[in-house]
Parts: C-alpha cells; sequence; structure tokens
C-alpha cells in the first residue's frame, strides 16, 4: 500500500510538471531534467555576494575599513545581518518572485540560502524566522508575500520554525523605489505592530527579499524589540539597490 502511495504520487508530481514546467529563477526558461531546479545554462552560475562585504548588514564592501558608509554613517537596531546575492545579479529574479507571480522560485532560493548563510543563521541560534510582512491589502492583490515564501523554504532546509504570524504590517507604505531614503524611515515609523502579546522569542532572524537602506528591518526590528525580543538577525536574498 505505501509503494503504492509512493508510486502514485511521483505520477502525480511527474504530471504537474509536464502540465506545470518548472521555471528557472534566473533566466525563467524551463527546466527541462527532472529533479534539477535551474536550467542547464544557468546552473552553477550563480553569482554570489562574496567578501569584504559589510561586518554589520552584508552589503558589499568597495572600499576599505569593516563597516559601508551606511552603517558607518548611523546606528541600527538589528545586530548583524547577510545577503545571498548582489542586487545587479538577481534583479530578473527577484522582480519575477514580487511581481510575476513566480512563487516556484522560492524553493530554490531559499534552499541556497540555507546553503550558503546556513552558518551565520546556525551561530545566531535563532527561535525563529519571521519574514517581513505584506500589509494585508498588498497581500491579497499579489496573493503571496515572497518573504513569507523565502522564510518557509529556508525554514524548511534548516529546520527552524518560522513564526508568520506574530508580526503584522499596519500601514500600507508606497513602494520604497519610488521614496527617497529620508520618507522611507518617516513613512515606516510604526509600519508594523505585534499580533501576538505572548512573544517568548529572545532571538529572531528577519528574513526578507531585498535589504536596500536597513529602514524596514530596522523598523521591524524596533517593534519586535519593544516585545521583548533581545536579538535579532536579518538574512535576504539580495542587497542592494532595490526594486
Ligand atoms: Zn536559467
Ligand atoms: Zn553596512
Amino acid at each position: 500500500m505505501k509503494k503504492c502511495l509512493k508510486i502514485l504520487r511521483r505520477a502525480a508530481r511527474s504530471a504537474v510538471r509536464l502540465l506545470f514546467p518548472l521555471r528557472c529563477p534566473f533566466c525563467d526558461g524551463i527546466v527541462a531534467s527532472f529533479g534539477e531546479k535551474l536550467c542547464g545554462k544557468c546552473a552553477g552560475r550563480q553569482r554570489l555576494l562574496m567578501p569584504p562585504y559589510c561586518m554589520k548588514c552584508g552589503k558589499k564592501l568597495r572600499d576599505e575599513g569593516e563597516l559601508c558608509h551606511d552603517c558607518r554613517e548611523k546606528d541600527h537596531v538589528f545586530i548583524r545581518g547577510r545577503a545571498l546575492y548582489e542586487y545587479e545579479s538577481a534583479a530578473g529574479t527577484l522582480y519575477r518572485l514580487k511581481y510575476g507571480g513566480r512563487q516556484e522560485y522560492a524553493d530554490f532560493l531559499g534552499e541556497e540560502m540555507a546553503f550558503y548563510l546556513g552558518g551565520f543563521i546556525r551561530e545566531t541560534r535563532p527561535d525563529a524566522l519571521i519574514p517581513i510582512p505584506l500589509h494585508k491589502w498588498r497581500k491579497r492583490r499579489r496573493g503571496y508575500n515572497q518573504a513569507a515564501l523565502l522564510a518557509r523554504s529556508l525554514g524548511h532546509y534548516l529546520d527552524i520554525p518560522v513564526e508568520e504570524n506574530c508580526l503584522v504590517r499596519v500601514k500600507n507604505t508606497r513602494p520604497l523605489k519610488c521614496q527617497n531614503p529620508k520618507e522611507r524611515q518617516n513613512n515606516l515609523k510604526k509600519a508594523f505592530n505585534i499580533e501576538e502579546n505572548d512573544v517568548k522569542l529572545k532571538t529572531v532572524i528577519i528574513v526578507d527579499d531585498i535589504y536596500t537602506t536597513g529602514s524596514t528591518v530596522d523598523e521591524a526590528a524596533r517593534t519586535l524589540a519593544a516585545c521583548g525580543v533581545e536579538r535579532i538577525y536579518f538574512v535576504t536574498l539580495a542587497c542592494g539597490a532595490g526594486v
């Protein structure tokens, strides 16, 4: 019986793959080989964000020093963070994940985050991963929250619980790309709230798709810290100019 179920499940998966072929997260081409997550052209060509990077926010460093220009200028609420890709090398992937309905990318991308950022994440000994929430109107329009998809995949591969409901977005801010840094900071004030009063988490990792100025992560971290979370880190898929 068990064997039968296994065969049926495998057949169902194959049928789904035939009807809805998996798309390569980097070029959006069809992934022809079963069991693969990237097309043959893109496999092994991902460009990771390599050192030197900022010891605080993980941004690629272009000059000497331990911190990027932003982190030398201002204090952050979070302790430290890392990103997997530089924005430029993952711009198309991010755009399609966020606005093009390509939810399926999250499985591969979360696995990559787990593989390359897993050491950093485990060292922090997190109680949970917390995705940056979308406002409910935006989530309804988009149908999903890309940060939550990434967090679920990452949590699955690293076996860390994901808390999706503790942080909520109470302000429906304009997309960050339409705002300058000062506007971002002001508009994000009190953008989040804690849904569950009884937060027992001490160490958390915030998960988002992109880190730009850090205002979003900082504001979420401020809300979490006010509720007793003591150590807040973050990981993002990419770091840079932003979409
Ligand atoms: Zn490809
Ligand atoms: Zn920095």
